[in-house]
């Protein structure tokens, strides 16, 4: 929470920080690729999949099914997350319980794209969003997810579709997830994307958004497409 010091603090120009925005399917290299540009930037870093996720964990930890869209939005309705800015720091909680390493499992990825469907989640878990970012003591965010550059953050300085083509994502994924069957890794995210993409389409960009394609790019150089189109585009939004 940034209090009214810390806003003092940040001087008479102190404003609302600017939404980074990156948006992209599973496996695109996202989450890595926005970490490391925050770090290299100073600012902070919000994986909005991460709530999603920790939402999916807490329906079932009631013993509900993510596809029954009122036991979502009971559990929405008494849902006490926690997800910090930082880009070294990705725990997120759900009361006292640590969950970071939870929400990864496949049972979780499994269930969590019901969770995604229902409009009034969505609408809570944005707001959720941009609260955290207009509070957050950095001069930007790094915000990933799905629909930050056309729903979350619509007028964002910087939007950005991050793709890559869908065998290679499905390899980075079946690497992330070492001694998982590959091909089965491979399923799981297509149907995952599949399901996903009915929701919000996040495999073309609106308009006005920059598409940064990894297919051909190691981490390093998606890491440096990225903070190039962010200098460009921070450059022009100030004048
Ligand atoms: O990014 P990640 O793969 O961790 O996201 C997990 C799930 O959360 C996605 O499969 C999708 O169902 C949902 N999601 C979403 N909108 C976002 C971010 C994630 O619907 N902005």
């Amino acid at each position: 929470m940034t209090d009214s010091s810390t806003v003092q603090a940040r001087g008479v120009d102190a404003r609302t920080p600017d939404f980074i925005a990156i948006d992209g399917p599973a496996g695109s290299g996202k989450s890595s690729v926005s970490k490391a540009v925050a770090r290299a930037l100073g600012f902070g870093y919000l994986d909005t999949g991460s709530a999603y996720r920790a939402l999916a964990w807490h329906v079932l930890e009631r013993g509900a099914d993510t596809a029954d869209a009122d036991a979502v939005i009971a559990a929405a309705s008494d849902f006490p997350v926690q997800l910090g800015l930082d880009p070294d720091d990705r725990s997120v909680r759900v009361g006292d319980a640590d969950v970071t390493e939870a929400i990864r499992e496949p049972r979780v990825s499994g269930a969590v794209s019901g969770v995604a469907r229902v409009a009034e989640v969505r609408e809570q878990v944005n707001r959720l969003f941009r609260s955290l970012v207009a509070e957050a003591p950095y001069p930007a965010v790094v915000v990933e997810g799905r629909d930050i550059t056309t729903v979350v953050a619509p007028d964002a300085p910087v939007r950005i579709l991050l793709t890559a083509a869908p065998e290679v994502r499905a390899a980075r994924r079946a690497g992330e997830l070492a001694g998982e069957d590959a091909a089965a890794v491979a399923a799981a995210l297509h149907k995952r994307d599949a399901s996903d993409s009915t929701v919000v389409d996040f495999l073309n960009a609106a308009e006005g958004v920059e598409v940064v394609d990894s297919t051909e790019l190691d981490f390093t150089q998606t890491i440096d497409a990225v903070l190039t189109v962010i200098e460009r585009l921070r450059g022009a939004h100030r004048g």
